[in-house]
């Protein structure tokens, strides 16, 4: 099957060709036919799934058949819950309209000058992205009106409401025209958004492609015990061990995601923490050096890191494992994007255990585990026998085995782990910041490793 068939203009072909994708993705072939006759949709699509083009490519072309926007005016609205996510998507908006010269688009969310966009709005859009709490504050102000809007797009619509976006959105649907085709995306269905979407959407073609809560049958995942406070240093010892040259490290907290940025950074890592609390140009810079490979580690907060646009995303890193089974989905969909494969690793401490096991719960399978040589929780502390899920088989250890990865190519170039305990054979730094092989820690931060 190729685009044509799924009956787009040529101008639109034209933009796809440009990207070089040449067969719809599965959620697109569901998708575009749908939304291009016209009816409401509502699909069960994570980040990755090519969602986007999914609904912006017949948007674009249902758009390019009516009439310009007038001032103040917008014809299709995207609600998404994050900056970063509205960026994108008015990115993909822009490409894949390329070819359609007549149609204006423009992106509206908070943290930046509002006058800019009250002055983009004045000359009228035909898509309109936002955050909901600036759109509010545009609405508000009588910058932007909604008589001629033709098409809503909910993106994210989950993650909207996690976020507690959920006032804000009533507030906007009170003042759209109850007269609209409506598209609601959302990476899980929830009984919360099948409410939502229950007052939202009429007759919708329904779209699943991703199976309820199953994570990424490309992502490899993998848990390591280990002490909480040897955390950072293991997961400065893995991203120099492996040769992770682009990793999202996820944390529980803003202030630790700060914390760990620092102990990465003196431990010769590029790394950048991108959280609610940094200025959109921070964030922007982080990102763009994340995706130019000058930042080698990015420490992100659930919230910050959703609906981030990286291109076959290798690793995963759950530094912290989410208080919510669902957000640890979320993450993996990070990772195996597009075609490509990943890998997702937990980093589970005591205080952790009851949250993998929500995990395992969730995706119905056990994680495998893995030893690092010299970070073995287990030993110092062992697990609660009624804690411990299955464990798969470990592999011998000093032998090469036990070290996660180990056996991908090149995995053979050390002779066994008992060489490291002075850090020899590693890429870089002297092994300073890894607890002693007996599990105990002369420091936690690494903090004076390859600086
Ligand atoms: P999304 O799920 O919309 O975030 O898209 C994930 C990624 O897949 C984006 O980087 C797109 O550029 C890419 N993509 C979207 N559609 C296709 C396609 N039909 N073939 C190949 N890549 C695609």
């Amino acid at each position: 099957m190729d685009f044509a068939s799924l009956g787009l203009i040529d101008p639109l072909l034209r933009a796809v060709a440009e990207q070089g994708y040449t067969t719809p993705s599965p959620i697109q072939a569901q998708a575009i036919p749908a939304v291009l006759e016209g009816r409401d949709a509502m699909a069960a699509a994570q980040t990755g799934t090519g969602k986007t083009a999914g609904f912006t490519l017949p948007l674009l072309q249902r758009l390019s058949e009516g009439t310009p926007a007038p001032a103040r005016q917008v014809r299709a609205l995207v609600l998404t819950p994050t900056r970063e996510l509205a960026a994108q998507v008015a990115e993909s908006v822009a490409l894949y309209g390329k070819y359609l010269p007549a149609m204006r688009s423009a992106v509206v969310f908070g943290g930046v000058k509002i006058n800019p966009q009250i002055d983009k709005l004045s000359r009228g859009v035909d898509v309109l992205v936002a955050t909901p709490g600036r759109l509010l504050d545009l609405y508000q102000q009588k910058a932007v009106r909604f008589d001629n809007l033709e098409i809503l797009v909910l993106d994210e619509a989950d993650r909207m409401l996690d976020m507690g976006f959920i006032h804000d959105i009533r507030r906007i649907l009170k003042v759209l025209p109850q007269k609209r085709q409506t598209l609601m995306f959302s990476a899980t269905f929830s009984n919360e958004i099948r409410g939502l979407a229950k007052t939202l959407v009429n007759d919708p073609v329904q779209i699943d492609v991703s199976p309820r809560n199953s994570t990424a049958e490309r992502v490899r995942q993998w848990a390591v015990s280990v002490d909480k406070s040897h955390k950072a240093a293991l997961l400065t010892h893995l991203i120099d061990d492996e040769q992770w040259f682009q990793v999202l490290v996820f944390t529980r907290t803003k202030h630790g995601a700060n914390r760990l940025a620092k102990q990465l950074e003196s431990a010769g890592i590029q790394a950048a923490a991108i959280h609610g609390n940094k200025s959109q140009g921070a964030r922007t810079r982080a990102l763009a050096g994340f995706k130019n490979g000058d930042v080698r580690a990015l420490v992100a907060t659930d919230i910050a890191a959703r609906g981030l646009d990286i291109d076959q995303l290798p690793q995963v890193v759950n530094f912290d494992l989410p208080n919510v089974a669902e957000d640890y989905v979320h993450r993996i969909g990070r990772t195996g994007r597009a075609g490509a494969s990943g890998q997702a690793v937990s980093l589970v401490s005591g205080e952790d255990r009851k949250l993998l096991k929500d995990i395992e719960r969730l995706i119905k399978k056990p994680l495998e585990r893995k030893e690092v040589t010299g970070f073995d929780a287990s030993k110092a502390a062992p697990e609660p026998a009624d804690d411990r899920p299955p464990r798969p088989p470990q592999r011998p250890r000093g032998g090469g085995g036990g070290r996660p990865g180990g056996n991908k190519p090149g995995g053979g170039r050390r002779s066994g782990g008992g060489q490291r305990s002075g850090g020899g054979g590693r890429p870089a730094g002297n092994g300073s910041g890894r607890p002693n092989q007996g599990g105990r820690a002369r420091r936690s931060g690494g903090g004076n490793r390859g600086a």
